[in-house]
């Protein structure tokens, strides 16, 4: 039976990048939805790989036959002691806008200098195979907490996450340029050279 990828993630933007880095390794690569898999999953982990083995763990259960990916991701904040991490989406409510989220991190770091406002997103992938092994990358893009809120592209914390190297916000990038240099991008090609090498293995 030809092996299928399932992405633990309801989100499209998420499926879209997934289905063109992912593309050439041949395989059929669905949602979760898409694979008729609706559960709830609850992200309790104490680290960024954890919360995406769960995630990937909570499918490959249902799904036996396929290999289960899943990621997690946030913003690490130097100056709050790393703050949001892991909770990022849930920082200052699940419902409160990324508007206000960004505000109310802007006003923390208020007269926070330049080299202390360091930050990065944080991006881990898990991969459960039908064997029950799992394996696990985690990559980074590296910037600081910008001034002032600064692009519309993009999502979450963009606006204020600025690149040194470009001179400008994630928000200013094109999802392109994103996709490049971002930690999900980073970490999403990692886990297709491990993929590959677990496929030239028949898995
Ligand atoms: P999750 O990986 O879907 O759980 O997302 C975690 C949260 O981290 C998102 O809801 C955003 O708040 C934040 N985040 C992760 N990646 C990015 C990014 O590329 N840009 C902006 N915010 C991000």
């Amino acid at each position: 039976m030809k092996k299928r990828i399932i992405f633990a993630t309801g989100n499209e933007n998420k499926m879209k990048e997934i289905r063109m880095i992912l593309k050439d390794l041949g395989l059929e690569i669905l949602s979760m939805k898409e694979a008729g898999v609706d559960i709830d999953i609850v992200e309790d982990g104490m680290t960024f790989e954890e919360n995406a083995e769960i995630k990937a763990r909570s499918v490959a259960r249902v799904l036996t036959n396929d290999i289960v990916l899943a990621d997690d991701s946030g913003l690490e904040i130097d100056y709050l002691d790393k703050a949001p991490g892991i909770y990022s989406a849930r920082f200052a409510g699940e419902d409160t806008s990324y508007d206000i989220k960004n505000r109310i991190l802007l006003d923390r770091l208020e007269g926070v200098p330049e080299e202390e406002r360091t930050a990065r997103f944080v991006c881990a992938v898990a991969a459960v195979f039908p064997d029950g092994t799992v394996s696990t990358v985690r990559k980074t893009i590296e910037g600081r907490i910008a001034e002032e809120s600064a692009g519309y592209n993009g999502f979450g914390y963009d606006p204020i996450f600025y690149v040194p190297e470009y001179g400008c916000t994630t928000a200013q990038m094109s999802p392109e340029q994103k996709n490049e240099l971002s930690h999900r991008g980073k970490a999403l090609r990692a886990m297709r050279e491990i993929l590959k090498e677990k496929i030239g293995g028949d898995i």
